[in-house]
């Protein structure tokens, strides 16, 4: 299928041109996201493929539509980023990678723990200027702690375990419950309880409406006073203006970012010689309990090579008429 492939990096050229040679797609990498103002580079093909901070509001799908383009291929699970009723309105069907290394996302969430925790960031760059001081690396033991998991899906699960793992007390809140996770040891509750009891909360869940800026001022209020926070799923779920006075105030007392609500304009770039225009995320920047990650929860070898790999077949299935399983519907 003839493919405009949208916000390629080396590694999605390299993964996707290896798994490409059993499926011969015609390929063409920009590095460009897609957007209403790059959607003029679709002329001509019959499928876009894309990342998690193309915009695909309903101006750009009739752009896509107008332009013969049946397929979005997106090269995430998540899908927040898709106009789905005006690409069903239109008969552009939209494909993901459901499941790409949900592992992979689980143990960033706790690789940002760690490092938040002990520090490892500041003794590492100490070591290197001779110092080896301990002065105030001081961390905590996570055994015995209370983690609160919002969101217990394919990766929120695998986190449970993990945590669980470390010997910690898991409370869990989603709207739909996993057994599995009962049985294993966690305990579900209400969110306002979750909040009160947590010594570390994760979020696991999606961007949807009901979870637009779920953790704001009023959430923050009921939190324990140093709780840790950690977001591995999307930016959005945490409202950043309200985050910062918890900061300022200490009742947030770290928090771990793999996502940020204005990511697009910032992560997978390097701006290191740029202006960043951004102020809310210059401000997180100077905390000394925070740590930011630009989307690198995904980034394993395993995960990149089903990304590649489901992405090509998904195309396949859609142009030999076999419809695809990951179709998403609305
Ligand atoms: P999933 O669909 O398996 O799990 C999501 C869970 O959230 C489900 O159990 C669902 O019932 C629950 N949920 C839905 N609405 C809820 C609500 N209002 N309150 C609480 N829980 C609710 O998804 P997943 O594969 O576990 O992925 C979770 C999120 O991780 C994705 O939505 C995506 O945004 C993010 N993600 C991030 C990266 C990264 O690189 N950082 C990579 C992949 C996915």
């Amino acid at each position: 299928m003839k493919t405009a492939v949208f916000s390629t990096k080396s590694y999605d050229r390299e993964y996707l041109n290896r798994f490409n040679s059993s499926h011969s797609h015609e390929l063409t990498y920009f590095e460009a996201p897609l957007n209403k103002n790059t959607v003029n580079l679709t002329v001509g093909y019959e499928a876009v493929c894309v990342f998690v901070n193309d915009d695909l509001n309903k101006e750009v799908i009739d752009e896509l539509s107008s332009k013969g383009v049946k397929v979005i291929a997106l090269r995430c699970a998540g899908f927040n980023n898709v106009d789905l009723d005006e690409a069903t309105n239109k008969g552009i069907a939209v494909v993901r990678v459901p499941t790409y290394s949900p592992q992979a996302v689980a143990e960033h969430a706790m690789a940002l723990i760690l490092t938040l925790n002990r520090k490892t960031h500041k003794a590492y760059n100490r070591i290197r200027e001779s110092n080896f001081s301990l002065e105030r690396l001081t961390g905590f033991d996570i055994h015995g702690k209370t983690v609160g998991i919002i969101g217990t899906g394919h990766i929120g699960a695998l986190f449970a375990k993990i945590v669980l793992g470390f010997g910690c007390n898991v409370i869990g809140y989603d709207v739909n419950e996993n057994k599995e996770l009962v049985d294993a040891g966690v305990k579900y509750c209400g969110l306002d309880e979750l909040f009160k009891n947590s010594d570390i909360i994760s979020l696991h869940c999606p961007l949807i409406p009901a979870t637009h800026h779920l953790l704001n001022k009023n959430a923050f209020d009921k939190m324990k006073d140093g709780v840790m926070v950690i977001n591995t799923s999307r930016g959005a779920l945490i409202n950043t203006t309200d985050a910062i006075a918890a900061l300022k105030s200490g009742r947030l007392g770290y928090l771990g970012i793999d996502v940020y609500e204005q990511e697009e304009k910032l992560f997978f770039k390097d701006l290191s010689e740029e202006i960043i225009e951004d102020d809310e995320i210059s401000r997180l920047m100077t905390f000394p309990n925070v740590l930011i990650t630009s989307h690198q929860g995904f980034f394993t070898k395993e995960a990149l090579e089903e990304i590649a790999s489901t992405t090509l077949k998904n195309l396949t299935d859609i142009e030999e008429g076999r419809g695809s399983k990951n179709e998403i519907k609305v």
